[in-house]
């Protein structure tokens, strides 16, 4: 359970003159839960985004289960992957963004159903059964004909949830799940990917829940402009940082 699942090496990224990744190092293992803490701007959504190749690195590289990200070496050299490989390779990598990003034309089980069916050709039936299972474990089994407008936020996150655990991800990346949530619905939402910690599931979780990255994660990783200022288990980055900035941070938060 201890092989490294993403690996994060001398990443760099910059927005035109805007250096957002500064020499991002990350290491993800088999099974774990890393909470990533950090200002707004400091770079944690375009860290994500980076591992998915949403965004291209400048330099640096990532890797999921040993597989390079939107990349093939050469020798020396790496070139990029084209489209289709790019998005084989996303259907790993399980998203849920801050906004749910349902489709909101589609049931709820239509949009559990939209990626395996279309982008990994699954048997519709076989898909349908898996879906329907994903719900049941969300507590949502009885939504399944809803359409995303009919649900409150925090349910529709759970779909958003159980539609990005319906490709059988290798990682699940959180862009702060909760934050477009009124208070009341982010247990709810919560819960649902403690559960999924319990099981095993890799997970990196973009959040400002101190509670939760107390709880749950097996590394917290505090980024500020653009570089990982302190990482460890949650006892030490969260009741004894080391860093000035990571102090100057929780005491805002907490
Ligand atoms: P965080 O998620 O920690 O709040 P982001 O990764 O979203 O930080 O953004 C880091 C910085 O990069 C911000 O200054 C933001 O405005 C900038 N940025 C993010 N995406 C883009 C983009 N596509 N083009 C230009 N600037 C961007
Ligand atoms: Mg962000």
């Amino acid at each position: 359970m201890n092989d490294v699942m993403v690996d994060v090496r001398g990443v760099h990224k910059s927005f035109g003159p805007l250096q957002v990744l500064r020499g991002v190092d990350l290491t993800v293992r088999a099974g774990e839960v890393t909470v990533i803490l950090g200002p707004s701007g400091s770079g944690k959504s375009t860290l994500l985004r980076t591992i998915n190749h949403l965004e291209k690195v400048d330099s640096g590289w990532i890797s999921i289960d040993g597989e390079l990200i939107g990349y093939r070496r050469a020798g020396n050299k790496l070139h990029e992957l084209k489209e289709r490989d790019v998005l084989k390779q996303r259907t790993h990598i399980g998203f849920v963004f801050q906004n749910f990003n349902l489709f909101p034309h589609l049931t709820v089980l239509d949009n559990l159903l939209e990626a395996p069916v279309s982008a990994l050709r699954r048997p519709k039936k076989e898909a349908e059964a898996t879906a329907r299972r994903l719900l049941d474990r969300v507590g949502l089994a009885d939504k399944a004909d809803a359409y995303p407008r009919q649900l409150s936020g925090g349910q529709q996150q759970r779909v958003a949830i159980a539609r990005a655990l319906a490709l059988e991800p290798k990682v699940l990346l959180f862009d702060e799940p909760t934050s477009a949530l009124d208070p009341e619905l982010v247990g709810e939402v919560l819960d649902v990917i403690k559960d999924l910690a319990r099981t095993g599931t890799t997970m990196i979780v973009v959040t400002h829940e101190i509670g939760f990255a107390r709880e749950v994660a097996d590394t917290v990783v505090f980024m500020d402009d653009g570089t990982v200022v302190e990482q460890g288990p949650p006892a030490a980055v969260l009741d004894d940082p080391q860093r000035e900035r990571t102090r100057a941070f929780l005491a805002k938060v907490l």
